[in-house]
């Protein structure tokens, strides 16, 4: 989704490093591949270190599957998908039996929606329709569109029952939304697919969300390579080495519409119905892609100073860098972990 964050891996001068690490002389020598996959919306780019081009295939092609099968169980934008036809039960009385994979980032997305009262919601996708159409446009959307379609939104009208796995949507017209979390939680199954590949060296990215594994042979990390614009529009980087971990990124810097002076934004405070107009700029460090990307999007909705502050009170061991403007000035708050 956001271009911003691009990743160099580091062409390391093996021969100078490779003695510092006993784990490296016994292990065949690797070679760094890279595959890139066009889903949801966005580019995946996968980098990883493999004996031959055949292993490397292999892994890459067992990632692009991953993601092609939670894309079509998870996107709102696919009427076949499995949310899509779950939506589309809403307001039936009828409790429907999901599968793992979706039950897994619902049940997810729930609780982080009661951990923020509701400024997490994925069940926001009446009102994402209503925004998407108005950022299509540059329209305001109409204050009855707004109402109407907050009637349909609400986590707890979106009843999770554990004995099954089922999901009873009660309220008609309901639309759920994963574009918040699907995303990280694809980018945790595609490292999870090249790993069953003996494959654990390997970087996945997709628009400014990215999933690290163990780090290139003789390197502390990937070279992860952030980009910040300020609002004010200056440009700023953030080098960092990582493993093991996962990076996601959630702001309002391409999708908005300008209005009154205002950057009204595709994410939505389901509590008001309203594009977010802070324009803040929210990157969180977690485990998981799935955790980092639901973080961020909260984040964005609580806006940058409550939502950090969230942040550090409930999640005190998650790093997270906030970039914004405040009076004129741009402002950062907080910063990730090498
Ligand atoms: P992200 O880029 O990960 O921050 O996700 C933004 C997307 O999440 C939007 O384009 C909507 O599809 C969806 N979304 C918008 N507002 C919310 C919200 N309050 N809670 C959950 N998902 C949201
Ligand atoms: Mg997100």
């Amino acid at each position: 989704m956001y271009r911003l964050l691009t990743t160099m891996a580091l062409y390391a001068f093996a021969a100078l490093l490779l003695p510092c690490f006993t784990a490296a002389q016994t292990e065949a020598p690797l070679k760094r591949f890279a595959f890139s996959h066009p889903q949801m919306g966005t580019l995946f780019n996968i980098s990883l270190y493999a004996a031959d081009s055949t292993q490397a295939r292999k892994a890459a092609d067992a990632a692009k599957a991953r993601i092609d099968e939670i894309n079509n169980s998870m996107s709102d934008y696919m009427p076949t998908s499995e949310l899509s036809k779950l939506s589309l039960t809403s307001g039936s009385k009828k409790a429907v039996t999901v599968s793992e994979p979706l039950w897994l980032v619902l049940s997810a997305s729930q609780e982080l929606a009661v951990q923020t009262k509701g400024a997490f919601d994925v069940t926001v996708g009446a009102l994402s329709k209503v925004w998407r159409k108005a950022i299509r446009q540059k329209t305001m959307p109409a204050k009855s569109e707004i109402s109407t379609a907050r009637k349909s939104v609400g986590y707890k009208k979106m009843q999770l029952n554990a004995a099954d796995k089922s999901v009873q949507l009660n309220a008609p017209n309901m639309q759920l939304d994963l574009g918040a979390i699907a995303k990280g939680y694809a980018l945790d199954e595609a490292l999870k697919a090249i790993e069953q590949h003996q494959v654990s060296r390997a970087l996945i990215q997709g628009g400014g969300d990215l999933v690290a594994g163990d780090a290139p042979p003789g390197q502390p990390g990937w070279q992860i390579f952030a980009k910040w614009v300020t609002p004010q529009g200056q440009l700023r980087d953030t080098l960092l080495q990582v493993k093991r971990c996962a990076v996601a990124t959630s702001g309002a810097l391409y999708r908005f519409l300008e209005s009154d002076g205002k950057r009204f934004s595709h994410i939505i405070d389901p509590r008001t119905g309203m594009g977010v107009t802070h324009a803040a700029m929210v990157s969180v460090q977690a485990p998981t892609a799935m955790q980092a990307d639901a973080l961020a999007t909260a984040i964005s909705v609580m806006g940058p100073r409550k939502g950090f502050a969230w942040l550090q009170k409930n999640y005190k061991a998650i790093p997270a860098i906030v970039t914004f403007q405040e009076k004129g000035k741009p402002v950062q708050l907080g910063k990730l972990r090498e």
